[in-house]
């Protein structure tokens, strides 16, 4: 049996003693046998059986456990676990063991959760296809032909195969809610602040968040619940209590609901969808209208113009001596030493390091770098206006079907554009969430909905009217 239950249902079902943690673990690892061909995991925890056996001795002996005992939970390779590898999905950090583990895993162990594997990535986490990975691309479930999303991709899928019940990832232009919908699982970005990023090795840590994704709305509720709040090691963290499970939010009465014109789909079929869901909202009685937001146009070129810039000084200290892998430095002078060392990015990674070193230099700052932070605040700007009259902001989570693998590989700015839907949320710091919400030629097309700051609890709770479970 694939233990394909939600995580909510599992701790339930270990907990009362209706299964045990060590029958499930087995299970799961059985099936990330069955299903290693899609490649979602760089590390394994050789240890989960045992760990799991511990849980169910405890459980017998009629000891508290915590919230998470003996659920599989997979963690992307770029957040910090001192028991287990942490790469990025790079060679610069080949065999990494990171010296602590990030504030999130600790919060998850406390909670007795058992992490199954490190999953792939692309590099850094720059991209949406998982195929910048250096250790090659994932694969997507439902056609192994067409990309996972990305840059969670490896998480996405391990949700979508039940190799793990919840997946922590990372969502800095859209790379939990991208991979989400194109695996058909539900992806949750929180307002920035949310959740602590102590542990999450930076690409753009002016706008990334650790988010969850899960197959059930109320898994990603019971997640938040135990990994968002305050954090001592991330002054960034928004001093409010956790996202709470117990809580009624006043859910307002006939909600208004904004379409984005800006971020409709070219595709009908894709469309079609969002106009389906858009018909179940207004049959709960929201009122739906269209709304427009002008710098949507313009936020793509915005985020990559600040992203690059951000990634230029957060990976530079990958220069092999305070940071990365081990060389032989004899005969080499500075220079030359960090340019071999460097050498170990993948191509993607250089292009937005090359980028990002121009786009903020003298001279050409003005032209590029201000002029992205000056849409980043119209955009901010706008969408505030716009969450005054309305609730929420609601579009497809990406315009297109995954893409054949190599596709868009060699055409950056293409590849690009797919995050159009996306990265709105990241540049403002709003809350995202992306529900599967229908299938096109056999691929899952995910729903984004937008609240605003702070308002995760609520768009959690409003978000169970297109979920495929009720609270
Ligand atoms: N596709 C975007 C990028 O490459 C988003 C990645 C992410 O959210 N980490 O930057």
């Amino acid at each position: 049996m694939i233990p394909a239950q939600t995580a909510t249902e599992l701790v339930r079902m270990i907990s009362s003693g209706e299964t045990t943690a060590e029958y499930i673990i087995g299970q799961t690892l059985k099936q990330i046998e069955d299903t290693s061909h899609l490649h979602a995991f760089l590390h394994m925890n050789s240890n989960a059986i045992q760990q799991a056996k511990e849980i169910d001795h405890r459980i017998q002996r009629g000891e508290k456990v915590g919230r998470l005992a003996g659920i599989p939970i997979s963690i992307k390779d770029n957040i910090c676990t001192k028991q287990y590898p942490t790469t990025c999905a790079s060679h610069m950090l080949d065999g990494y063991m990171p010296p602590y583990d990030a504030t999130v895993i600790r919060r998850i162990l406390d909670e007795d959760a058992i992490i199954i594997g490190k999953t792939n990535m692309d590099e850094f986490a720059m991209g949406l296809s998982t195929e910048f990975s250096a250790y090659g691309p994932t694969l997507n479930p439902h056609n192994t032909e067409v990309v996972p999303g990305g840059s969670s991709g490896g998480s996405a899928v391990s949700v979508a195969t039940h190799t793990s019940a919840i997946s922590l990832g990372s969502d800095t232009g859209g790379s939990v809610r991208n991979p989400a919908s194109f695996c058909g699982v539900v992806g949750f970005k929180p307002t920035y602040g949310m959740i602590s990023r102590y542990g999450l090795i930076s690409y753009a840590n002016s706008i990334e968040q650790i988010g969850p994704m899960a197959r059930s709305i109320s898994d990603i509720q019971l997640c938040m619940s135990i990994v968002s709040g305050p954090d001592v090691n991330d002054n960034t963290t928004a001093n409010s209590t956790p996202v709470s499970l117990s809580e009624q939010y006043n859910a307002t009465e006939n909600p208004k609901i904004g379409i984005i014109r800006q971020m409709a789909s070219k595709d009908t079929r894709i469309q079609n969808i969002l106009n389906k869901a858009i018909e179940e909202l207004s049959s709960h009685g929201c009122q739906c209208d269209e709304v427009s937001l002008e710098m949507v146009d313009y936020s793509v070129a915005a985020y990559y113009t600040i992203t690059s810039t951000e990634v230029a000084s957060n990976l530079a200290r990958y220069d092999n001596i305070r940071y990365g892998y081990d060389m032989d430095y004899t005969g080499y002078e500075y220079h030359q030493y960090v340019t071999k060392a460097r050498a170990r990015f993948g191509a993607e990674v250089k292009r937005r390091m090359i980028a990002g070193g121009f786009v903020p230099s003298a001279g050409y700052a003005g032209r590029y770098f201000l002029k992205a932070l000056k849409v980043k605040s119209r955009l901010t700007r706008e969408i505030n206006r716009t969450f005054e009259e309305y609730d929420y902001l609601i579009s497809v989570t990406v315009p297109i079907l995954p893409f054949r693998i190599g596709e868009k590989i060699d055409d950056p700015v293409s590849m690009f554009l797919v995050d159009i839907n996306t990265v709105t949320a990241n540049l403002t710091g709003k809350p995202a969430i992306s529900i599967p919400y229908g299938v096109v030629d056999g691929l899952p097309v995910g729903i984004q909905i937008m609240a605003n700051s702070m308002e995760d609890a609520k768009l959690l709770q409003f978000s169970h009217i297109l979920g495929d479970d009720t609270q």
